[in-house]
C-alpha cells in the first residue's frame, strides 16, 4: 500500500475534479480521495486507506441506516470492497487496498462469486465473496466460524434482549454451582428456563444470540476486518491483525 499513490491521485483530484465537483469540499476539509458515487452516497479513502461514506443526495436509501451521522467511518466489508473495487476503475492501485479474500469468507450466492458485469454492482461489492457474518445479515443460512461468534458474544452485548439476558445469567450463575444458584432453581421458573436451555445446547443458543445480533443490529456492530487479509480483529479497537500480524497503531481516526 503506496501512500505516493493515494496523494498524487489527491492533488489531481483537487485540481481536476471534473463532474465530481460538488465532493471537493469534502475532500479538502477531510484530506480524503473521493472514489465511488451510488445514487445516494459518496465513497471516500483517506491516505491510511480506511473508507468513509458522505451523503450525496439525501433519497432515503440503505444506507442511512448505516450511516446516520455522515460522514462516517465504513466497517462494513462488502461496502468497503464496492467502494474501493469501483475506485479501482479510476486508481488501479486501490485494488490491492482492498486486501485479500479472507480465509473465513464464502461465496458470494447472488453473483456465484464472480461479481457482477458492468455497469452492475452486486451485494458483495463486486469482490465475489461476502464476510461470513455479513452473509447471515443478509439471509444466508451458513454457520458461523467459532472466532466469529466469539467476537460478536464479546463486543455485541450491549443488544442482548432481556431474555437473553436473563438466560445468560442463569447459565453463568449455573457453572458456578453456588448457593445463591440452589436457591433460585428451588424457586421455580429459573428451573424450568434452564433446563429447557441446556436441553436445546449452550451452543444453539449461543449461535441464536448472533444470527438476531446480524440481522437486527448489523448497523450498529463494529467489525473490525484487516486492511490487507480481510481477517477479523480480535476487538473492535484493535490495531493489530491477530491473522497475518498487519498492524496500524500510527494511523490517527
Ligand atoms: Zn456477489
Ligand atoms: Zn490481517
Amino acid at each position: 500500500m503506496s501512500s505516493a499513490d493515494w496523494h498524487a491521485a489527491y492533488e489531481h483530484f483537487l485540481d481536476e475534479p471534473g463532474a465530481w465537483q460538488r465532493h471537493v469540499g469534502w475532500a479538502r476539509n477531510d484530506r480524503v480521495l473521493p472514489i465511488s458515487t451510488r445514487w445516494d452516497y459518496v465513497f471516500a479513502v483517506d491516505a491510511n486507506g480506511v473508507v468513509w461514506a458522505n451523503l450525496d443526495e439525501d433519497l432515503g436509501g440503505e444506507l442511512d441506516r448505516f450511516y446516520p451521522e455522515p460522514p462516517a467511518q465504513v466497517w462494513v466489508t462488502r461496502h468497503r470492497q464496492e467502494a474501493l473495487l469501483d475506485g479501482a476503475k479510476t486508481y488501479p492501485w486501490l485494488r490491492e487496498w482492498a486486501g485479500e479474500r479472507p480465509f473465513d469468507a464464502v461465496d458470494c450466492p447472488k453473483c456465484g462469486g464472480k461479481g457482477l458485469p458492468e455497469p452492475f454492482i452486486c451485494v458483495c461489492g463486486n469482490a465475489g465473496w461476502l464476510a461470513p457474518e455479513e452473509a447471515v445479515a443478509l439471509g444466508e443460512d451458513i454457520p458461523l466460524p467459532d472466532h466469529v461468534r466469539d467476537y460478536l458474544l464479546n463486543h455485541g452485548r450491549m443488544h442482548l434482549d432481556d431474555s437473553e439476558r436473563e438466560k445468560l445469567r442463569l447459565l453463568n450463575l449455573g457453572a458456578t454451582r453456588s448457593k445463591n444458584f440452589e436457591l433460585l432453581l428451588r424457586s421455580g421458573n429459573a428451573a424450568t428456563v434452564l433446563e429447557s436451555l441446556l436441553e436445546q445446547g449452550e451452543d444453539t443458543f449461543f449461535e441464536a444470540i448472533c444470527r438476531r445480533f446480524l440481522r437486527e443490529h448489523e448497523h450498529e456492530l463494529i467489525t473490525n476486518r484487516c486492511q490487507r487479509c480481510n481477517g477479523l480483529c480480535r476487538t473492535p479497537r484493535a490495531r493489530q491483525c491477530r491473522w497475518c500480524g498487519h498492524n496500524w497503531h500510527d494511523v490517527a481516526r
